[in-house]
């Protein structure tokens, strides 16, 4: 097997689309390699590689050893310089690489190859004593965290104390007896931690960052990464050995992130940051503040130091053009490393680049009128999970503000939230139902389960591409990074801003679009939705097939549905339309009343507010679809518990209390989840489902009379098993509607159909397709029913089946495709063979989940119904399936 792949020097093993073997660092490198772009030369191990070593007792393919010397050979043909050598050392960099980006999931080791003797061969080889220590002691940190284990504030306590004594301030101040002094007592605390000397053969050194590598595959951020992003742990990380150039060789060296168009906005200009005299991870890491690239920018942000437009004209000149060329043969907008050593420019990394929901849009709405991508694929190219980020409030532009600080606009979006600086306490805070603001002197890898866990994120340092921001702009949290007049206390638990101290539990607004920081909460506003956005989702709409529905039964909801672009109502749940406190004592009633009297009378109460709501809802929707749900009510939510409780019912009613009392004991049910519900309701009660039906249907023809324009209402029953069932309950409705209608003397179309919610319907889907013209899979319910687990109470254990790979979504999140995605299927075929024109949807939760929204148009549904605000993620997620 080949487990190695070779690139640099104009050519490569490898290219792009190799992404699942080489990684997706690795392929790219190799496809830059070829297009003649200045890479360093290197070699990539196979994800392959990875995947044997998990699966043979975390060991090596046999004779991996013998082709990462043959690599390395190649890189030192290259290069002419030799890995070990005295007098003329290579030194190659060490970096993860998995198929989907894992921004800083993962750890490089930099400068690798240095030792004691080594150092001095760089040394005489640069001419430069103090960038040879200055790079060793950077390799000894990293190499010591990464591969040994030790602690980076070990390194800094000895580099401080040197600063100390020597009176500076600013590491590039350090000369190079300082660093070779540092450098020293850095090995000294190696040894003292580990009671033996920092690695000195190179080959050890190499082999250790190999294994560590393939060890960071498994450590817990890589695993809370994977399973927030769906990456299956299965897929194994490659890793990339790679020649080093140096950044930190001088003021005319430089190392620095681009983007080629801005992924906060989408605005099609380049931008990023770059340091001078520096190496590698110093600008994400958000040590030094980084300067601006382009002369624009620098003038944006008011920056004093030089851009790299400014600094180094030829260079930048050049880089223009290879980022022009990148971004042209991608046809996509690059996230681009890129070192300048001595003058001489090269690339490190190139991808597709992350972006906010926003910048998505402007990009592929842009792309796409330029003729560099159909319509269809700039379609394909927005996430429709992300869109979620457009459709939430954004603070109102009116609304009386406190601006407390300023930092940089590293994450577009509002949050308001408690102060935290903790991302354990976000995480725990977040989970007693608080909203929390993390804010920090700035975040690293271990801290994204909190910034996960936050409303939004602030750091006191870093830029726009520091670890903040970019993970920030990622998870579509507001982000303000690089707030640099706060100053935290951590252990205070408070921060200080031009004299005012903050607490952690005090409320705070951000602003991630304008990088502002506020006291107290700030009213917001619902987002407009206009230019890309409406652009983006005509062509989504034109591609898709599958109509788009939102469950909603609050006026409120169906006006937000129909704004989002919704094509009518899949579920109303009528029992929703009972929680305020007048209409629910009328329910309380009905439900505990003794006789069919004692529940008409109830239901007399209930249904002119029926009537009322429905002509609402009619209205609104406007000549679009409704399905109404007849009750479905757990009983236990609506029958009074406390004595109290029941008094005042007795005193409102005027019935009897000890009746009520010995009602309501009669009804506690053991399992209410498989108890008196559904439809069994309505089988034992006729009279409940008869009112309803009669409030649908002559609410239909008040609005077919005010307005013209008939409805179209899908009458529902909930929870039916079997045909005789639906049978019954048809004839139910029809004998009801044939009344209403010969009272009214006019009509209106109208359907009766069934959820599909229990197994038994779903296989016996023939049966019920003789009485239902349409079915709608109640996927919440099947899913409870499919695997026999209660969604309320799947809490408890349903984490450690996440963990040990049991399941590998949460059914109730993702719709289970092979179990109840089976049932589905059957009960198409089935109803369909019937019936061929029966009408299909889904109205779970699955119904705005992209993934299950693949499988309904695989399935040949007619349409999926989700909640309001995800509506347009359902349209966009529909038109992808589509295509
Ligand atoms: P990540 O995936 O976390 O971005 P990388 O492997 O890209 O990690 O490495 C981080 C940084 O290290 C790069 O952006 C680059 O600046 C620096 N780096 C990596 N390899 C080299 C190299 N061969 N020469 C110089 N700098 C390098
Ligand atoms: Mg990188
Ligand atoms: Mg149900």
């Amino acid at each position: 097997t080949k487990w190695v792949y070779g690139f640099g020097g104009g050519s490569a093993d490898g290219d792009a689309s190799m992404k699942n073997l080489l990684g997706g660092k690795g392929a790219n490198l190799a496809e830059m390699s070829s297009l003649g772009l200045p890479v360093p030369p290197g070699f990539t191990i196979t994800t392959e590689a990875c995947v044997h070593y998990y699966s043979n007792g975390q060991s090596y393919p046999a004779d991996l050893a013998d082709q990462v010397k043959a690599g390395l050979a190649a890189v030192e043909g290259v290069v002419g310089k030799t890995f070990g050598d005295p007098t003329n050392p290579l030194l190659v960099s060490v970096r993860s690489g998995a198929r989907a980006s894992m921004p800083g999931m993962m750890d490089t080791v930099l400068n690798l190859g240095l030792n004691d003797e080594t150092v001095e061969g760089l040394a005489a080889l640069s001419g430069d004593r103090r960038f040879a220590f200055d790079s060793y002691r950077r390799f000894i940190t990293m190499y010591s965290n990464v591969v040994l284990g030790l602690s980076h504030d070990d390194f800094e306590e000895v580099l401080d104390d040197h600063k100390d004594r020597l009176g500076l301030t600013v590491d590039t101040e350090l000369a190079a007896e300082d660093w070779e002094k540092v450098v020293a007592d850095y090995k000294a605390v190696v040894e003292d931690r580990l009671g033996r000397p920092f690695p000195q053969d190179p080959h050890d050194q190499l082999w250790g960052a190999i294994g560590a590598v393939f060890a960071s595959w498994m450590n817990e951020r890589a695993k809370f990464y994977r399973r927030m992003h769906d990456i299956p742990e299965s897929w194994g990380t490659a890793v990339n050995v790679q020649s080093m150039v140096f950044g930190n060789m001088g003021e005319t060296s430089a190392t620095g992130v681009a983007f080629t168009r801005n992924p906060s906005t989408g605005e099609a200009r380049l931008y990023g940051e770059f340091l001078i005299n520096a190496q590698g991870e110093d600008v994400v890491a958000g040590i030094r503040t980084p300067q601006s690239l382009t002369r624009a920018g620098r003038e944006e942000m008011g920056e004093t130091a030089p851009s790299m437009e400014e600094a180094m004209p030829e260079v930048f000149a050049q880089f223009v053009d290879v980022v022009g060329t990148l971004e042209r043969h991608y046809r996509d907008m690059q996230d681009i490393e890129f070192t300048v050593e001595q003058g001489r420019l090269w690339m490190l990394q190139t991808r597709n680049g992350k972006r906010t929901a926003k910048a998505a849009l402007k990009i592929a709405v842009e792309m796409a009128a330029d003729g560099v991508i159909s319509r269809d694929e700039a379609v394909l190219r927005v996430d429709p999970s992300a869109l979620d980020q457009l459709l939430h409030p954004t603070l109102d532009p009116d609304a009386p503000r406190t601006v407390v600080a300023h930092g940089l606009p590293a994450s577009p979006g509002a949050a308001t939230g408690k102060i935290v600086f903790d991302a354990d306490e976000a995480e725990r805070l977040n989970q007693l139902g608080d909203a929390v603001i993390l804010v920090r002197d700035e975040t690293s890898p271990e801290d994204i389960h909190g910034m996960h866990a936050a409303r939004g994120i602030v750091t006191a340092r870093g830029g726009m591409t520091s670890h903040a921001a970019v993970v920030a702009r990622g998870m579509g949290r507001p982000c303000v990074s690089g707030a640099g007049e706060i100053r935290i206390d951590e252990k205070a638990g408070t921060f200080t801003v031009r004299g005012r101290t903050f607490k952690a539990g005090d409320v705070i607004t951000i602003d991630g679009s304008k990088g502002e920081v506020m006291e107290g909460a700030v009213k917001m506003i619902e987002p407009e939705l206009t230019g890309d956005f409406q652009t983006l989702m005509a062509w989504a709409d034109g591609a898709r097939r599958l109509k788009v529905r939102a469950n909603a039964e609050t006026p409120l909801d169906a006006k937000t549905a129909r704004g989002f672009g919704a094509e009518g109502i899949g579920l109303c749940r009528t029992e929703h339309m009972f929680f305020d406190d007048e209409r629910i004592s009328a329910v309380r009633e009905m439900i505990l009343a003794d006789d069919e009297a004692g529940r008409r009378a109830a239901l007399a109460k209930i249904a002119p507010f029926q009537k009322a709501d429905f002509v609402e809802l009619f209205t609104i929707m406007a000549g679009l679809p409704v399905t109404v749900r007849l009750l479905d009510p757990p009983l236990h939510e609506f029958i009074p518990h406390s004595e109290a409780e029941i008094d005042a019912l007795a005193a409102g009613s005027g019935l009897d209390a000890a009746k009520l009392k010995r009602r309501a004991n009669e009804l506690h049910e053991t399992n209410p989840m498989l108890g008196h519900r559904g439809c069994r309701l309505g089988v034992a009660y006729p009279e409940i489902y008869e009112m309803q039906v009669r409030a649908i249907l002559e609410a239909a023809l008040e609005v077919k009379r005010a307005s013209g324009r008939a409805p179209t209402p899908e009458i529902m029953h909930p929870l039916v098993a079997k045909g005789a069932e639906m049978k019954y309950l048809r004839e139910l409705t029809d004998r009801t509607a044939e009344a209403v209608f010969e009272a009214a003397g006019d009509r209106v179309d109208y359907l009766v159909g069934t959820m599909i919610e229990l197994p038994r319907a779903a296989i016996r889907a023939d049966d019920l397709a003789e009485h239902a013209a349409f079915f709608s899979f109640g996927t919440n319910d099947l899913t409870q029913t499919t695997f026999g687990i209660s969604r309320d109470d799947s809490g408890r254990f349903l984490q450690a089946y996440l963990d040990k790979g049991i399941f590998e979504h949460d059914p109730f999140v993702r719709l289970d495709q092979d179990g109840v995605g089976d049932l589905i299927r059957i009960a198409t075929e089935r109803g369909r063979k019937v019936r061929a024109d029966v009408k299909l949807g889904i109205c779970g939760e699955h119904g705005g989940d992209p993934s299950s929204i693949a499988f309904c148009e695989a399935a040949g549904l007619d349409y999926v119904s989700c909640s309001p605000y995800r509506v347009p993620i359902a349209r966009l997620a529909a038109a992808q399936a589509a295509l």
